[in-house]
């Protein structure tokens, strides 16, 4: 029987690309279409409605009953309008996805029958029966209950015959849940912490809001060769497969043309994302074979993520359509690129400034070099914090590997910001500055040239880089929530922005002129935060031992790194803000620290499995054809001729038998380090078990299924190669 392997690749010569059915010729013109946004909610709604729930987004203010009901009715009339007969809550609970439960409009009629309802009590609040979603500890059982309440920001949408709220959740007790409402705290704090320092600048701006912008990097492979591989399927990574002969070391992949088949899943996505109203803007191959990335505009930050969540979702079900699995893991194949979702942020404010693009006059870049210093003060200071947002089991096969930015969190600011930096360290000083000092350094700090955005060096080694207009957070997962690096991200700015305003304002209070007491401030930062600046190679060995030196921390264990989150500094933080109770965040860490625990078991238990039954029963067999070839040899060869000729198969025969015992023995140690590892109970030490213990085989078992992999017969082996998986198209 041939194996499913080969099933599989006999089906690929019959695959086509999948045309595309377009709704309209223009993207503008069926753009949105299944968002319930600003025109939709004019047209559907009374005019106080419309009003209150505006106001709503707008500023932040509470919809009451009555105007949440007559929202509901126009949502629900323009749903049924667009073919939804279901409406559901949908909310980012701490796992991988997104979770939704739906529910069907209908209700009992009075006359028999049914009849469509929807309300505003519907519409605000949900609880849905919700105890098995990962809480770390904050909702025992007797009082599981936790609820989803709308997130009136982000706009309602219809996917498939379900009208989607996107909502935040949690418990009954008030504790988040989910990813979104620490988000939107966090959104505040850095709104209210960046207005607040805008007033030395400008009086008028009322508002700053972050922006997001994410490059979604993910591999594509063919569905059948995906099925025939269940490390693939079980745990989105590939646990053995030894390197293709070719892969990405001809660097022909990068911006190359596109596939057909891939480009009509792409357009597909991207047509389906437009009526979301998902605006996606750039599509290309990336480094690896079988490797893309999809970037949209950016967008504020909420809604931005919430589109990310959605992506994910739509690739995964839309792939299908076209014979693809999209692998979204961070490392699928060992030797090639990972992927990342490099996070670009940014601030900016309701008077339409970029608080990262430099300005025109000296007055709007002290604003943007205010922004930029604290933004790398905050970004040194909680190195650790950053990182713990962005580790997980998957990331940290990507993190240090090939083209990944390393564990150690710097940042690259380009020549002219460095200059300014170093004008202002070597400019000011704690005395009071002479009036031509002062001229002279305003002329200075008024002529960065306009140009920057062009100009900004490129430097894709360094997780946190400046690039020209916002910071690229590129050290995020491709598989990760973003929210989590922009719940960090956002409230450590916001704090250092606190802690600025009020060393600034302590100035001024000392009769100090507020430009000046600007300066010091920032001079003081910058010498403080010099040792996180760095412009070379992020990924060569010298900067590891230089980062060393500079006292910058490099940890790779994840639950180590996971630890960061339950520091005093890190708490003050997010205590100081109100975005995590210390209880909220011990519960976070908890989650994290499972995760990771059982990522690392899924992975320790399929290998075992595919080992003892997929791996060991085909060496077996190939080995003892040989066996037999050798006895064969003996029989009609002289003893002379015989020693010449079977000398070589004997070594084969002795390698397969080496490699067969170690891999035997070796997933026999690794069940009994998960044996002991699952007697402990606290979740932090199960976490550092499993790393310490049971993921070291995860990679010497591999090492002897690849070597096997290598000498045994293509014909017998079971499982698709690399070259299969990363080149067909
Ligand atoms: P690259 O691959 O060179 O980093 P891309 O064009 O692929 O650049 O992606 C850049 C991303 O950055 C896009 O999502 C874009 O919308 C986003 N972006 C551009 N300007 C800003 C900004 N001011 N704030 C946040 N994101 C931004
Ligand atoms: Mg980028």
């Amino acid at each position: 029987m041939a194996s499913l392997r080969f099933k599989a690749l006999e089906t690929l010569s019959s695959r086509k690309p999948v045309g595309v059915k377009r709704e309209e010729n223009l993207i503008s013109d069926y753009y949105g279409m299944l968002v319930f946004d600003r025109p939709k909610m004019k047209k559907y709604l009374s005019k106080e409605a419309f009003k209150g729930i505006i106001d709503a987004i707008d500023n932040g203010t509470t919809i009451d009953r009555k105007i949440a009901d007559q929202v509901a009715i126009g949502m629900k009339a323009w749903a049924m309008e667009n073919g939804a007969t279901h409406y559901t809550h949908w909310f980012h609970p701490l796992t991988d996805g997104t979770a939704e439960k739906h529910d069907a409009f209908i209700d009992h009629s009075e006359l028999g029958g049914v009849v469509e309802n929807f309300s505003g009590k519907l519409l605000a609040q949900q609880e849905p029966d919700a105890s098995s979603f990962p809480n770390g500890g904050l909702r025992n059982t007797f009082e599981a209950r936790g609820y989803t309440a709308w997130d009136v920001s982000s706009p309602a949408f219809i996917v498939g015959s379900t009208l989607s709220i996107p909502t935040v959740f949690i418990a009954y007790t008030g504790e988040a849940l989910d990813y979104k409402a620490p988000l939107l705290k966090a959104l505040n704090a850095v709104d209210k912490a960046a207005v607040d320092v805008c007033q030395y600048f400008d009086k008028n701006v009322t508002q700053v809001g972050a922006n997001l912008g994410w490059e979604q990097e993910y591999f594509l492979i063919d569905e059948a060769l995906f099925y025939a591989r269940p490390d693939l399927m079980l745990t989105g990574r590939t646990l053995m497969g030894h390197s293709s002969a070719k892969d990405q070391q001809l660097e022909d992949h990068y911006f190359g043309s596109i596939p057909e088949r891939v480009s009509m899943f792409m357009e597909d996505l991207e047509n389906e994302a437009y009526k979301l109203g998902i605006p996606c803007k750039t599509r290309h191959n990336e480094v690896a074979p079988n490797q893309f990335e999809l970037a949209p505009i950016f967008e504020e930050a909420n809604l931005a993520n919430d589109h990310n969540q959605l992506i994910m979702d739509l690739m995964n079900k839309i792939s299908r359509r076209h014979g693809f699995c999209v692998l979204l893991h961070e490392k699928p194949f060992a030797g090639v690129n990972g992927s990342g979702k490099h996070n670009n942020w940014s601030l900016s404010t309701n008077t339409g400034v970029n608080l990262f693009s430099p300005g025109k006059n000296p007055k709007s870049n002290l604003q943007f070099l205010t922004y930029v210093v604290n933004t790398i003060k905050a970004v040194y200071d909680n190195q650790d914090l950053l990182r713990a947002s962005i580790v997980s089991a998957s990331n940290s096969h990507r993190l240090g590997a090939n083209e990944a930015p390393p564990a150690i969190i710097s940042s690259f600011l380009g020549t002219e910001v460095n200059r300014m930096l170093d004008l202002l360290e070597d400019n000011v000083n704690e005395r009071k500055m002479t009036p031509d000092e002062k001229t002279s350094l305003k002329l200075n700090i008024g002529r960065i040239p306009e140009i920057l955005l062009d100009n900004t060096d490129r430097n894709r080694t360094s997780p946190f880089a400046f690039t020209g207009n916002r910071f690229e957070f590129r050290a995020v997962g491709s598989s990760a929530n973003c929210a989590s690096a922009m719940i960090a991200l956002n409230s450590v700015v916001a704090h250092q922005l606190v802690q600025f305003k009020a060393e600034v304002d302590a100035l001024i209070e000392k009769d100090i002129k507020k430009d000046e007491a600007i300066f010091q401030v920032l001079k003081k930062y910058i010498t403080a935060c010099k040792a996180v600046r760095f412009d070379g190679n992020g990924y060569s060995q010298a900067w590891a031992e230089e980062a060393e030196r500079r006292g910058l921390t490099n940890i790779k264990s994840v639950p180590k790194a996971l630890e960061a989150y339950l520091t005093k500094k890190s708490l003050k933080v997010f205590e100081d803000l109100g975005i995590y109770t210390h209880g909220e965040i011990e519960a976070r860490v908890e989650v994290e620290f499972e995760k990771y625990m059982k990522k690392i078991q899924i992975e320790s238990r399929v290998l075992g499995d595919l080992a003892s039954n997929h791996i060991v029963p085909i060496a077996i067999e190939y080995q003892t054809s040989l066996i037999e070839n050798v006895k064969g040899l003996k029989e009609i060869f002289s003893d002379a001729e015989y020693k010449q000729l079977a000398g070589a198969r004997l070594d084969l025969i002795r390698k397969i038998s080496g490699h067969i015992t170690e891999i035997k023995s070796q997933v026999t140690a690794m069940t009994e380090a998960r044996k002991v590892a699952n007697l402990i109970e606290e979740g932090h030490k199960k976490a550092h078990a499993y790393e310490a213990t049971v993921a070291p085989y995860l990679s010497s078992v591999r090492y002897h299924i690849d070597k096997l992999e290598e000498v045994v017969d293509n014909e017998l082996w079971p499982l698709p190669k690399y070259r299969e998986l990363l080149f067909t198209k």
